[in-house]
């Protein structure tokens, strides 16, 4: 947003106007007007949306182009009304930046840096026992993050198709639970860890009790003992699962029945048809994997032997062979259909944003985040996951839940897909393999995405600054992490400093401007705040200015707090403030009752977010709102020579003449920090 000569109209004067009209949608319209003007332009909202991750080409949002479309660039008031609402309440939370993920570029740009860096990576070797798989490109790497509101970051080979492979099988499990429920399916298979490779020939061994009636247990095992897959994640697993679903259909209604679950996954319904949300199916994948898959078919067969895979009913045929020595070969009919699908569901091929999108269907309790359908109840989902997340990286599993803490699964086409439960849905594709079968970029990528972000499923039970949590955005973290302490020190609020101390909060992290609970509360004479925070061991240390808390507690005469700084007999600086005409103008600052934000505000500003800013603004919160120290968001963009902030501040109102603390106007800021572009801004207006 560029600025152009000076500011006309009157941007305080259009707020009123419009909350005149509609208070409800007034500041999400002015969020995006400039300089007081009273309309915006269609590319400015389509901009918004897209950097706050939806994509022109999400479904939601057809119906706002399409409107769009028929207004032309300029869009006023009105039809701003009517625009958005077309698509219910999604376009008011992106504005207002109250989507899952709400600060969706920093979010992004975190990304990238971690692609970049795992992207170097070149260790592991193709999977070639299916051998389509050893003649893929080695080097592909993608990833593609959709969250449950539908906001989609993509990056490298995202969009290219691979074979999802044994990430099929949390699916199979849930298709299977669908139509069987959580008691139906577990006749036939276990829930526990097996410790072991993917392929191996081992089953669990349990106790049949009385809720075991199926034909398999009457039938084979006399009651006693079941011989099942150890869990749906390990191949016998899903091999079971797969020959639950719609036993008595054709193969090739199977397939479709469950190409078309997936599709439903990632947005397709039978309603629109959109046939590209229908995944492909490789039939040469599955052939060549059929060939060889020896230990594959030596399961299916061990199922059948043990009773767990249902058998046809279908008796013996009359012998009809004239020849003594012949006979008819028999193979039973279910263990090769469930081999078959079983392949082929492993053959399907979706690309790393389609994986994301499934992915986030299940991190959305089942319900596809484009297309709102409920694919899969509730209650699958949830009997889902934590099978998911002990068994779905196989014999890692464990290590992987102690470090990336996250359902995941992984398949031998190079797929990884994790699910943050109501958060969002990843998929990581890069074909390179460990001794394990998983993916290495991919399992590097998830390590790193949970050493910087809170998402592991036990990060509850800390308190670890150093990592982000996404659904806040980096302000509004910031200000969380200083701003309540800060506001309870300046207005005496021992408790909240008592209870914040038992969370382990940091009580002399400062603000942007580095004041702390030690500086306000000298400023504002709380004596005991003061002594409070020295016995926690706070140290005093100096601020933007050079200024200790001594020089509060002087300026403000509370000379007992003065006397107490100088008892620990530290060298204090003096601060330095400029201010170039202390008797010139004052504008009024806005006050605003919600402090939080306005902290969070004032870190956006410095941190030059104006996306965060804009997000602020539409949720109501006046951009020249002052903080204890009287700082405005124009201060702070001045100081820290954020240029597009001070540019969108001062296009929303924020009066240039306000004075901090110390009489400081945001010119003064600009000029003492030597942000020469912010000074040639501010005086040529
Ligand atoms: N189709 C593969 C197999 O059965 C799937 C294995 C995997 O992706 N780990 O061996």
């Amino acid at each position: 947003m560029k600025q152009k000569g000076n500011i006309q109209s009157n941007p305080a004067a259009l707020l009123e106007n419009l909350k005149a009209k509609s208070k409800r949608e007034a500041n999400l319209f002015f969020s995006l007007c400039e300089n007081g003007e009273n309309f915006t332009h269609s590319k400015k909202l389509i901009e918004a949306l897209n950097r706050s991750g939806l994509k022109s080409n999400d479904n939601r949002l057809q119906n706002l182009f399409r409107s769009l479309e028929a207004h032309g660039d300029k869009i006023v008031f009105e039809d701003f009304i009517n625009i958005i609402r077309t698509s219910g309440l999604l376009v008011e939370k992106a504005l207002r930046g109250q989507l899952v993920l709400p600060d969706f570029i920093n979010f992004s740009k975190k990304i990238d840096k971690i692609f970049d860096e795992v992207k170097t990576i070149i260790s592991g070797e193709l999977a070639s026992y299916i051998p389509p798989l050893a003649e893929v490109d080695p080097n592909q790497f993608g990833i593609a993050i959709v969250t449950t509101d539908g906001q989609v970051y993509e990056r490298g080979d995202s969009n290219k198709d691979f074979s999802i492979q044994s990430m099929c099988k949390p699916f199979n499990y849930c298709f299977a639970m669908e139509q069987l429920g959580l008691e139906g399916v577990h006749k036939h298979v276990g829930q526990e860890p097996s410790g072991r490779q993917f392929d191996d020939l081992t089953l669990l061994a349990r106790t049949v009790t009385g809720n075991y009636t199926g034909d398999f247990a009457k039938d084979n095992l006399e009651g006693r003992f079941a011989r099942v897959p150890f869990n749906p994640m390990v191949n016998a697993g899903a091999i079971m699962t797969a020959g639950l679903i719609n036993p008595n259909d054709s193969h090739t209604q199977r397939l479709r029945h469950i190409r078309q679950q997936f599709g439903r996954l990632i947005g397709w319904t039978s309603k629109n048809n959109n046939v590209s949300k229908l995944p492909r199916f490789n039939k040469n994948m599955a052939r060549q994997e059929n060939f060889k898959g020896y230990n594959n078919i030596a399961m299916g067969y061990l199922l059948m032997a043990t009773g767990s895979l249902p058998h046809t009913k279908s008796d013996l045929h009359k012998d009809i062979h004239p020849d003594e020595d012949e006979f008819d070969f028999y193979i039973e009919p279910a263990v090769t259909d469930a081999l078959k699908l079983y392949f082929s569901i492993c053959s399907i091929e979706m690309t790393a944003t389609d994986v994301a999108m499934a992915a986030a269907t299940l991190a959305n309790s089942g319900v596809c985040p484009i297309s709102q359908d409920r694919v899969l109840s509730q209650k699958t989902v949830r009997n889902c996951l934590p099978v998911l997340q002990t068994s779905g990286m196989y014999n890692a599993s464990g290590v992987f839940f102690q470090e990336v803490g996250l359902p995941a699964k992984s398949g031998v086409g190079g797929g990884v897909l994790l699910v943050v439960p109501q958060l969002m849905g990843i998929c990581i594709f890069s074909p390179r393999l460990d001794e394990q079968g998983n993916s290495v970029r991919g399992l590097e990528m998830a390590k790193k995405l949970t050493s910087k972000y809170l998402v592991h499923t036990f990060d509850g039970t800390m308190t670890d600054t150093s990592r982000e949590d996404p659904k806040l955005p980096i302000a509004r973290w910031l200000a969380n992490s200083c701003g309540e302490a800060i506001w309870a020190a300046s207005n005496g609020n021992i408790r909240t400093l008592e209870s914040l101390v038992s969370q382990q909060r940091d009580l002399q992290q400062g603000d942007y401007d580095i004041r702390t609970p030690l500086h306000l509360a000298s400023a504002e004479g709380q004596l005991e705040v003061v002594k409070f925070l020295l016995n926690q061991g706070v140290k005093p240390i100096p601020d933007r200015w050079g200024g200790y808390p001594i020089s509060d507690a002087r300026n403000n005469k509370h000379h007992k707090i003065v006397d107490l700084f100088n008892e620990l007999k530290i060298d204090y600086t003096e601060p330095f403030h400029l201010v170039e005409n202390p008797k010139g103008k004052t504008d009024k600052m806005a006050h605003f009752e919600d402090e939080l934000m306005v902290i969070e505000l004032l870190f956006a500003a410095s941190k030059n977010n104006v996306d965060n800013i804009r997000h602020l603004v539409a949720q109501g919160v006046p951009v020249h709102a002052g903080d204890y120290d009287l700082r405005t968001a124009l201060h702070l963009a001045a100081a820290e020579g954020s240029l597009d902030a001070v540019e969108y501040l001062v296009s929303h109102g924020h009066p240039l003449n306000v004075r901090d603390r110390w009489g400081a106007t945001p010119l003064d800021e600009a000029k003492r920090e030597k942000r020469k572009n912010v000074v040639s801004f501010l005086t040529k207006i």
